[in-house]
């Protein structure tokens, strides 16, 4: 938009505003329709009562290989978490998802292996396309875009907010999905917020498109799609647990 152009829609719509009488008394000035639905929140990290819990320890019904679309080969453990099951490829859920919340805990190895890219690498790909990266960043650094927390080469996080090499960590995810034309052009970049262990450290980041490895990312259209989670092919020995959902569109 020129500034032309926006001054003249901002002098147009001053006028309107003032042309309406200010309220004198309080209720003009509230709402009360439509009423937001009541969500009752879990305890602290389980799912709210609207969510879609994709995984809590028990099956992965909601799940299938990204590989071959057969069931997942990942481990099922006794206390409520899967581990990445090497080089059996990623998993993604059944479900597509639009703009999304989601909750999920994921852990490294305790007994930490090799170094920079290679030590627990893992990632929450949102709509099969945009990685947040799952990393053992402790004492073992790499390029920032690609430390845990990073839009993989795209967003640094604000902070590394990692727990200690083999305890829990969470991720809170506000996705908001790329729009598209008819023509299959991108109108609207996907965003997203990502609170790690409670701390912001993706604020509303304005996505570039998929995820590159080399060269730069770039959009292409389109709808709903899994959410998938990473077998980086190394032994990563990455868990996960607590997983769900809230669909925002
Ligand atoms: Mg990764």
């Amino acid at each position: 938009m020129s500034k032309r152009l926006f001054l003249a829609l901002l002098s147009v719509s001053a006028i309107v505003y003032s042309q309406e009488k200010e309220p004198t008394n309080p209720e003009a000035t509230e709402i009360y329709k439509p009423v937001p639905p009541r969500v009752v929140a879990g305890e602290y990290g389980t799912a709210p009562s609207d969510a879609i819990v994709l995984f809590d320890g028990k099956h992965f019904d909601n799940w299938i290989s990204s590989v071959d679309s057969t069931a997942v080969k990942w481990h099922l453990n006794k206390d409520g978490s899967m581990t990445v099951k090497d080089r059996t490829g990623n998993i993604q859920t059944k479900q597509n998802f639009g703009s999304i919340q989601l909750h999920l805990e994921w852990k490294s190895p305790k007994e930490v292996q090799r170094n920079g890219q290679n030590r627990a690498n893992s990632g929450v790909f949102l709509q099969q396309r945009y990685e947040l990266q799952i990393l053992d960043n402790n004492d073992n650094s790499t390029y920032v875009n690609g430390q845990v927390g990073a839009m993989y080469k795209q967003g640094v996080p604000l902070a590394m907010a990692s727990s200690p090499s083999g305890e829990w960590n969470t991720y809170d995810i506000i996705f908001h999905a790329p729009e598209f034309s008819r023509g299959g052009n991108i109108v609207k970049q996907a965003t997203v917020t990502l609170l790690h262990n409670g701390i912001l450290i993706q604020d509303h980041f304005e996505i570039e498109g998929t995820i590159e490895y080399i060269g730069w990312p770039k959009y292409e259209a389109h709808g709903k799609a899994p959410l998938m989670l990473q077998d980086h092919n190394d032994n990563s020995r990455v868990s996960f647990r607590n997983i769900w959902i809230r669909e925002l569109d």
